[in-house]
């Protein structure tokens, strides 16, 4: 799976952006974003809109979250396979932490 999220500025006089965030529904958005989910079976998912700073943490957040799961389901994949994941397994640490 490959997803992926951009963010961008946006001119408010230019850009008729909403007056709140089109994820929390509450605060006044800063960014406009573009997350993409990519599905097990390949199918992607566009969700766009514009946001505040403190959902676009989230959002980030939420990606970190999916790509950890992601590299774990890997590892697990190869060590049930026999593969030696050491070095996988320490990368993944280092990037992730445990949790
Ligand atoms: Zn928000």
């Amino acid at each position: 799976m490959y997803d992926s999220l951009f963010f961008a500025t946006f001119d408010p006089v230019y850009v008729n952006a909403p007056d709140i965030c089109d994820v929390c529904i509450k605060q006044p958005p800063m960014f406009n974003y573009e997350y993409c989910i990519e599905e097990p079976g390949g199918q992607r998912q566009y969700i766009k809109g514009f946001c505040c700073a403190a959902c676009a943490e989230g959002l980030l957040k939420k990606l970190k979250t999916r790509e950890a799961t992601e590299w774990a389901h890997e590892e697990a994949e190869l060590e049930a396979d026999n593969v030696d994941v050491t070095d996988f397994q320490k990368r993944r640490l280092a990037t992730f932490g445990r949790n």
